[in-house]
């Protein structure tokens, strides 16, 4: 009885998307998209099994999956049509088009397979059926850019968790700890408070390691007047948070502190004139001027940010050759970076949320710099 409210809300919200997904399909001239990335079907249909396909069309919602997630989809998605599938894509789907009267149908093509496409092709071309496959990207992923009220309440509520894990993590990582350690200590905070695992593998990396943007975790021992860099998120209801801190430990030379300080007016320069409207790859700009003017431009060499929501990477993705934009309702990671090969790294990442035209900051924890 308790879940009820939750319920209609989840099912009300899966009706207004769907809406929106078929003036989309109507736009595009299709009669059906085939979808069967996992992030967009839960989206659409609530169905969380890692198997699966939706068939939206003017008339028609179906979910098709086969037997091992049949009584899950039923629970999951009470307004689609289940269907249960035996065989590959290629040998229900022409037959289903054929029945349906669907002749453009379009697909994900970041989704399907080489392969997957090539079967699929040649049996509907051996198969009385006329029907057209058209690829397509971005569809559902444009509609999931835009937050609900609900989306956005459990993004805060994992953004805060990984701002309560970095408390954690400041009073944990000291000289002689390995970074192995710390992130596994990080790692138990997170699922203690109820993270639904791991968005990401956590990083922690100190001295040289934190030049690499994407380092894992070694049995390398924290030294005093390294930096360590530490990047996380979390999991609430399926929604993600992102977020990185570098923690400068005991007397660390004036360079990588004036690195540090660079790399915070960067991210200030972007949240504070981040609008929506905005060309992404301007947001990147603002940031990236910053750190060019400061002789380290070569030293910034990833995108400035990128979305989040059920998937912790997703759009828009904020970069220097972006061509998405920006709009009220966008949940969006700022993290410029500066990394110095053989010496060290500094990124810091915050979450914001374009709201009345402007970033609004979720992520709490201090910026400033931290010793
Ligand atoms: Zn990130």
């Amino acid at each position: 009885m308790m879940n009820r409210p939750v319920e209609g809300t989840r099912r009300k919200s899966g009706i207004k998307r769907l809406r929106k997904l078929r003036t989309a399909i109507v736009e595009k001239g299709l009669d059906v998209l085939l979808i069967s990335q996992p992030e967009n079907l839960r989206y659409l249909s609530g169905f969380t099994g890692s198997s699966g396909w939706l068939l939206i069309s003017g008339q028609n919602a179906i979910l098709a999956t086969d037997f091992r997630y049949v009584e899950q989809a039923k629970g999951e998605s009470p307004d689609f049509e289940i269907i249960q599938t035996k065989q590959e894509l290629r040998d229900w789907l022409p037959g289903l088009a054929s029945d349906s009267g669907w002749h453009k149908l379009g697909f994900e093509s970041n989704y399907i397979s080489y392969g997957g496409y090539h079967k699929l092709s040649k049996a509907i071309k051996t198969k009385p059926v006329n029907l057209e496959l058209v690829p397509t990207t971005g569809i559902v992923e444009q509609l999931r850019s835009i937050k609900e009220t609900e989306e956005l309440g459990f993004i805060t509520k994992a953004v805060a968790l990984t701002d309560a894990a970095f408390e954690q993590a400041r009073a944990i990582i000291r000289p002689g700890i390995t970074e192995r350690e710390a992130a596994w200590e990080i790692e138990k905070f997170l699922r203690q408070e109820r993270s639904e695992g791991m968005p990401f593998e956590i990083i922690v990396a100190s001295g040289p390691n934190s030049a690499l943007p994407h380092a894992r975790p070694t049995e390398k021992i924290i030294q005093s007047g390294e930096p360590v860099l530490i990047d996380m998120g979390a999991k609430i209801n399926g929604y993600c948070s992102d977020f990185s801190r570098t923690l400068l430990l005991g007397e660390t030379d004036k360079s990588l502190q004036e690195i540090y300080n660079i790399v915070l007016k960067a991210q200030t320069a972007a949240i504070e004139k981040a609008e929506s409207g905005m060309d992404a790859s301007q947001v990147d700009q603002l940031a990236r001027s910053v750190i060019e003017q400061a002789g380290y431009g070569d030293a910034f060499g990833h995108g400035l940010g990128h979305g989040v929501g059920l998937a912790v990477h997703e759009f828009p993705a904020l970069g220097p050759s972006s061509s998405d934009s920006l709009a009220d309702g966008m949940v969006f990671t700022i993290e410029p970076g500066i990394y110095l090969a053989g010496r060290g790294g500094v990124r810091i990442e915050d979450m914001v949320v374009l709201e009345n035209g402007k970033a609004k900051v979720l992520t709490k924890a201090k910026r400033d710099l931290l010793f």
